[in-house]
């Protein structure tokens, strides 16, 4: 369907599965959780210890951050790799971080464990080419305004050079509610699992931009049947310097973690 060679379900029946160090991706349950941004070393140190206690399997952070305004906080870049990177080897956390410009997947790469693709950039097609050959896994995520086809198109582009350990990554859309940041689209992870053979996984922060939803949406995702759950956790969410009213504190990342996995137990209980 839809023209895709590599990513649909025609091309390969069997479910793809990756190791990202002892993590099985597509078979482990993935919780990739962190601050929305690498704001100094010890913020992105203490919400590793956060996230590690409370039992997510990978770390994320923005260094180089796609903000609406030119004058919001743009990230720290490469100083920010080393932050992040750094937390991530002294929690045993591979780091999962955003890429936003084609001249700097190579520096990603080095520190990079997954390099994200942004909602505003999942139809760059050069940026696509560019880590389709970067020989690091690349968690993709869904254009704001795109449907499952451009998407999956997105995804047979990193693929068509040689990468396929690509990740989807659901993370609402653009509707006529302003309630929320966006409208998660869970039916679209429900589709997905019809339509291609890759891992699906839900940011429910991005989606909901608010943190007292994150708890619901993380647990229907589950039900929905992802693969894992993008979370922003902060240290001290209110002095976060962006999307400081989507993300979680170790308080409320414990609990939900505590639901994660009750959630999941129950699934499998379900499909046994
Ligand atoms: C992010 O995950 O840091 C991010 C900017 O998300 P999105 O591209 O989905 O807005
Ligand atoms: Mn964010």
């Amino acid at each position: 369907m839809y023209g895709l060679k590599l990513a649909g379900l025609e091309a390969q029946e069997k479910r793809t599965e990756f190791k990202v160090s002892d993590i099985t991706v597509g078979r482990d349950f993935l919780v990739i959780a962190g601050p929305c941004s690498v704001e100094s070393e010890e913020q992105v140190m203490k919400a590793a210890e956060i996230v590690k206690k409370a039992g997510a399997n990978m770390l994320r952070g923005g260094a180089y951050k796609p903000r609406t305004s030119p004058y919001s906080f743009q990230g720290l870049g490469r100083v920010g790799l080393q932050y992040l990177k750094k937390a991530g080897d002294a929690f045993g956390l591979p780091i999962v971080t955003e890429v936003t410009d084609t001249r700097d997947v190579f520096l990603i790469s080095e520190y990079a464990d997954v390099l994200q693709i942004g909602t505003r950039n999942m139809q760059n097609y050069s940026l696509l080419v560019e880590v389709g050959r970067c020989g690091r896994p690349v968690l993709l995520k869904r254009g704001m305004n795109a449907t499952i086809e451009e998407w999956l198109n997105c995804a047979e582009y990193i693929m068509k050079e040689g990468n396929h350990d690509v990740i989807l990554c659901e993370r609402g859309i653009r509707t006529v509610e302003t309630y929320t940041r966006n409208t998660l689209d869970l039916s679209a992870v429900a589709a997905l699992k019809e339509l291609t053979h890759l891992p699906v996984v839900v940011d429910p922060s991005h989606a909901t931009g608010r943190a007292e939803m994150i708890g619901p949406m993380s647990l229907s995702a589950v039900m929905a049947g992802c693969d894992g759950l993008e979370i922003e956790v902060h240290p001290s969410p209110k002095d976060a310097l962006s999307d400081s009213a989507q993300q979680l504190d170790e308080e409320g990342f414990d609990a939900l973690m505590e639901k994660v996995r009750r959630t999941i137990k129950f699934r499998e209980s379900l499909y046994e």
